[in-house]
């Protein structure tokens, strides 16, 4: 069996703990590696390596931190196929996906290439007479980042380009259940010449977890996964005076006015949902649909779903893979019963459609009348489920959103540019779309939820990821000629 280890000063070394986590290959159940799970001695080593190559690492020069830094971008974009067959191998997304999920994530590769334009500092000459005032942005030495398993790949993109570029060194703690590409993605970071040390990986658990969140010589950590976890890692974190931002979980809407292009929103709708098997934090979970056109568009999207492809992600007319484990895949079937048993109207159950093999296959879910009080409504399902909630009007659709525990996307499907202002201004969500269903933000602005969906202060990639890895210093400098010197107890004022 195939072993995944740490990478740590740029060599594999073997968990110390004596615990493992099996990966599969979702689409057919097989088991085809044994994760090491850290002990705290190799978070230990880890963050040992890591504080030894900041000191070097910090005080390179841009110039050479960005050479590195194309050089990292090219080899990803070559080996992108390489990376999407890694992750269509443990996540079971489809490779075109796979491959779509490395494009995004080789955007933040490209914001950290022009790292030297982010860091400008501000100059203020002769700010007092002689006297000149300038603001520069420094690193902040060991940083960690846990990531998720639904984008093993682009998530940790998010955060592991800004935060290098910007002199830190950095550890990750990737997802147990899709290791591979991550780690494959470290391996090229060293291709393109970045010092040994600079980038750790560590795979593990809460016992990895917990480490980095109270190990001293960790300066901030940046988490993205389910809304509990990223709790209770922002509380710890800041407990243990950490920075950390935390990105939680989601149940995005998608509003549907009557005036809407019904073929644009099912399309979009159907695109949203099932996309990846629905284990997007991104998905569009709930369709508010407003007035008359509730089933016409109820329609055109069973309708759509009815063509849907279903299977191995390897297969090229697979348009959606499996569910990343059994266990989730039961969940998300589980939820369909209890959306039965609550009321909601079953227009199309995945449970109906049979698979061969072993994989964790679940067919696409639409659930008409679907209500707030619900546990459908109320609970991220994480899974190829839409369920529809019929609205009277545009007002009572958009204060769903504000009702609603999460905040990180919300879309809107309308040809009324007052509405589709009115959403702009007042949907209470970080992230929102007009005609656009999924509207992650592009490399060079950031990402980032509201209320549940994100716990901290700033969002991340883009330059609120820069001021993430960084911390302000204000520098006043003067020149004084030795001749005008003069003892002064007085406060310094400016003139
Ligand atoms: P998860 O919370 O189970 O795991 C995330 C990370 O936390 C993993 O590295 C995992 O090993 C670690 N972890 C798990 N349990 C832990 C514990 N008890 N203590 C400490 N660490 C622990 O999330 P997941 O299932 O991997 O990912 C899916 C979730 O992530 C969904 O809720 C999804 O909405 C969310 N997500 C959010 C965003 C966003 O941008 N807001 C993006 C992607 C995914």
């Amino acid at each position: 069996m195939k072993q995944i280890n740490h990478l740590i000063d740029g060599k594999h070394v073997p968990a110390t703990s004596g615990r493992t986590s099996p990966v599969f290959n979702p689409a057919t159940g097989e088991q085809t590696a044994e994760l090491g799970l850290a002990s705290i001695e190799d978070v230990d080593a880890a963050v040992a390596s890591s504080k030894k190559a900041f000191e070097s690492w910090r005080g390179m020069s841009i110039a050479r931190r960005t050479k590195i830094m194309f050089a990292f971008r090219d080899l990803v974009v070559r080996n992108t196929d390489e990376i999407a067959r890694r992750l269509t191998a443990e996540h079971g997304k489809v490779l075109s996906d796979a491959a779509g999920e490395v494009a995004r994530g080789v955007e933040n590769i490209e914001y950290a290439c022009g790292i030297a334009e982010h860091l400008k500092g501000s100059y203020n000459e002769n700010a007092s007479t002689g006297v000149d005032v300038y603001t520069v942005r420094h690193p902040l030495g060991v940083v960690a980042g846990i990531t998720p398993f639904n984008f093993p790949a682009m998530v940790p993109l998010w955060t592991i380009p800004n935060a290098i570029a910007c002199g830190n060194a950095y550890i990750l703690k990737p997802s147990e259940k899709d290791p591979s590409a991550p780690m494959f993605i470290a391996e090229l970071f060293h291709e393109a010449g970045l010092p040994e040390g600079v980038l750790n990986v560590v795979h593990g658990d809460k016992v990895a977890v917990d480490r980095l969140l109270e190990h001293p010589d960790v300066k901030a950590a940046s988490f993205v996964g389910s809304t509990p976890i990223a709790q209770y890692v922002y509380e710890t974190g800041t407990k243990n005076g950490k920075r950390i931002q935390a990105l939680g979980g989601a149940k995005n809407h998608m509003l549907v006015l009557p005036d809407a292009d019904l073929d644009l929103a099912a399309d979009a709708a159907v695109s949203a949902a099932y996309g990846s098997a629905g284990e997007r934090c991104m998905a569009i979970s709930i369709v508010a649909a407003v007035g008359d056109i509730a089933d016409p568009l109820v329609d055109a999207i069973s309708e759509r779903m009815s063509k849907l492809t279903i299977g191995d992600g390897t297969n090229a007319d697979s348009e959606m893979g499996p569910l990343v484990t059994k266990e989730h895949r039961d969940k998300v079937a589980g939820y369909i019963g209890t959306g039965a048993e609550e009321g909601a109207t079953i227009v199309v159950d995945g449970r109906d459609q049979d698979f061969d093999g072993d994989g964790y296959f679940l067919g696409v879910t639409l659930m008409d009348n679907v209500t707030p009080d619900m546990t459908v409504y109320k609970d991220e399902i994480f899974g190829p489920v839409l369920g529809i909630v019929r609205c009277e009007t545009y007002v009572e659709a958009r204060d769903l959103i504000a009702d609603n525990q999460w905040g990180n996307g919300a879309a809107i499907f309308t040809r009324d540019g007052g509405a589709a202002r009115d959403f702009q201004e007042n949907a209470d969500a970080g992230m929102v779309g007009i005609n656009v269903p999924i509207p992650v933000p592009v490399g060079y602005h950031s990402f980032g939820g509201w209320k549940d969906s994100l716990f901290g202060d700033t969002s991340m990639y883009g330059p609120e990821g820069v001021r993430f890895f960084t911390r302000p210093k204000a520098l006043t400098s003067r020149w004084p000629d030795p001749a005008t010197s003069s003892v002064d107890l007085g406060f310094p004022t400016n003139g």
